[in-house]
Formats: structure tokens, sequence, C-alpha cells
């Protein structure tokens, strides 16, 4: 017997969506970006690449944060980047939730966060939604550590509305985090919050809306009393040299960031109308992503249709979601071929 904790031992570990090996695949199950990072962005790191490589990174990812700084409004001591969002959930879980205790999260949205709590032997509670989108069975306070809310959710690509968060947070005795992986291609963000609610922390990714999964890019505004102690237990060369000419360059750039956005989002709308012409049922998304149910509500049967066309999306066999997919929004052109194959499969 290998002598394990017995959390870890218990575990079933995350499963990422599926990366083919073959490039054939029209990929829309994992929300990346259809375009290319900003050339700006490729120009920085082809520069960094050489002599410098030699020596450590700038442990503070210094220039980075004060880019950040300039784009959302915010001293750099309110910034912390990150080695993707998802190493900030991570040391969130490691700085605020104690073994035993609880963490919060909304089910159905990322369900990382319930692998993380389980790392550290955290209790997990889980609240289901109302049909109007809101939290079903919210107490007057919530006494747990932490509670995660994403927003805009996924994969359901709904926005909480600004004052039902600050409320949440007024009504946490904890931390709330709220995920904004996807709040580039929303209509608003809870920023502004961190500055009137001391326990709110947003995290945000480069991942999705700057193109730029494969970089590994996140980071997290709040109080600086919360970035130090995030700051304190991650590793103190999270970023490598590359990483951080990449998120300064890509932060920069954002004459090319607003234009990919702005395609997606008009691609969102124009699939989004043609699918309801089809009779699928859709959830007004704020992401780039939609989720659609087919009129026979057997989202099982359309996801093996399209992965016969060399289409991937993402399939849930969970009951809250089974009647449905999740669609990553790609190209124009991928759109259509996935509307194609969509009329095909009946
Ligand atoms: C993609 C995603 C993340 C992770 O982003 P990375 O920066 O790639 O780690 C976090 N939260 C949600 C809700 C996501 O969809």
């Amino acid at each position: 017997m290998i002598p394990l904790r017995s959390n870890i031992a218990g575990m079933k570990g995350y499963i990422p969506g599926f990366q083919p090996k073959e490039p054939d695949y029209i990929k829309l199950n994992t929300n990346e970006n259809p375009y290319p990072p900003s050339p700006a962005v490729i120009e920085a790191i082809r520069a960094e690449a050489g002599e410098s490589l030699r020596r450590y990174p700038d442990p503070s990812s210094r220039l980075a944060r004060e880019e950040a700084g300039r784009l959302y409004g915010f001293d750099p001591d309110w910034i912390i980047m990150a080695n993707g969002s998802d190493e900030l959930l991570n040391n969130l879980i490691r700085a605020f939730a104690g073994e035993g205790e609880e963490i919060a999260y909304i089910h159905p949205s990322y369900s990382y966060y319930a692998t993380l709590a389980e790392i550290q032997g955290a209790r997990i509670r889980t609240f289901g939604l109302t049909p109007d989108f809101r939290i079903d069975g919210l107490p007057e306070r919530y006494t747990g550590k932490l509670f995660f809310l994403t927003t805009p959710n996924a994969p359901l690509g709904f926005s909480f509305p600004l004052p039902f968060i600050g409320e949440l947070a007024t009504r946490c005795d904890g931390m709330l985090v709220v995920d904004e992986a996807y709040a580039d291609f929303a209509d608003g963000t809870a920023l502004d919050l961190v500055r009137s609610h001391e326990n709110l922390v947003v995290t945000r990714t480069l991942s999705k809306s700057y193109s730029l999964a494969g970089m590994r890019l996140g980071l997290a505004i709040a109080r600086p009393q919360v970035i130090a102690a995030l700051d304190k237990i991650r590793d103190h060369y999270h970023l490598d040299r590359l990483a951080q000419v990449a998120a300064v360059a890509a932060l920069h750039d954002q004459e090319y960031f607003r234009e990919c956005v702005r395609k997606i989002r008009e691609t969102r709308e124009w699939f989004s109308t043609e699918l309801r012409a089809m009779g699928y049922q859709t959830i007004p998304s704020e992401a780039n992503f939609v989720f659609v149910s087919p009129p026979d509500r057997d989202g099982g049967r359309i996801y093996e249709g399209l992965f016969g066309r060399k289409i991937l999306v993402r399939y849930f066999t969970d009951p809250l979601l089974s009647h449905g997919l999740r669609i990553s929004i790609g190209s124009r052109l991928e759109m259509e071929a996935t509307l194609t194959a969509l009329r095909e499969i009946g």
C-alpha cells in the first residue's frame, strides 16, 4: 500500500475536455478562441526566446501586473498574475479553506472547484439554480470559507446581475470568488465590486478571450491583503519569461482583442438565432459558447452525430445537463459547418 492521504486516495481527479491528437476536428469542446493570439504576442515571445532564458523570471510579474492595472484601473498591488486562473482557484482554497472547512459553488458550474477542495480536504457544498437562474436555497448568511460564483456561468452562459453579486458578497462570512473566465464576452463585470466589498475576489483568464489557452495565464483582482496572502503561498517563479511577455503584449493590444471579442459575440448571436429557427432551445449567452438543446432533448444523440462528422462539442452526462450540449463559438465557417451537420443529424 502506498501511504497516500485518504482524501487523495478517494479522489477521482478532474477530467479535462478531450484534446484530440489529429488536427482534422472542428474543435468546439473547450471554449478556446478560434482566432490566433495578437501578432504582438508572437513577436514578444520570439524576442524573449533567447539568451535571457538562462535567468530566472521576475518573481512578481511586475510588468504584467502594471499592464493589467492600467487596463482595469487598479494599482498593481491589487493584482496577482497566475499560471492559468486554475492556479488562483487552487491557491484561494489553500489560503482560505483548511481541512474539514467548507467551500461552496453552484451546480452546474465549473466542477474543478470540487477537485481542488478534495485535495485540500475541504468539505463541499453545492447550491442549485432556480428556473430564473438565481441560487436555490441560499441561506441568509453563508458561513463557509469560500463561495465560488462562475459568472457568466459555465456551461449555461447566463450572467448573474451585479446587484445580486454584491448582495451575495454581503451575505458571505468568507470570501466570494467571482470566476469571470468569460466576462470579456459579457456586457458587465464585477470588477468594481472589488472596491466596495473586501471579501470579493475576481479571477480572469487569458485562455479564452485572449486566445492564450496554451500559454497558461490568468489573474486575480482583490484587496492588497488578499493579494499578499495569495503571493505568499504561490510558487515564487510560477510565470516563466515567455508567459510574462505574452501577458504584457496581449493585455496591451486592446484593438486586436476587441475585434476578436466582437467577432465571437456576433457569431454567437447569429448561430443562436439559426439554432432557434431549427427548433433548438438556447439559453441567451454572455460567453464564448452556447448551451443548446435539440427538440428531442437528447444531447447524447447529437453529440455522437457531430463526433462522427469530426465536430467536437461538450456533452455532460449529468441529468441536469444531458438534454443539451455546450458548443464553443468558433469561426463563422466552423459554425456554418456545425449547422450543416446538425441539419443532417436532424
Ligand atoms: C476555462 C476556465 C477556467 C480556467 O482558466 P485557465 O486560465 O485556463 O486555467 C476557470 N474557470 C472557468 C469557469 C473556466 O471556464
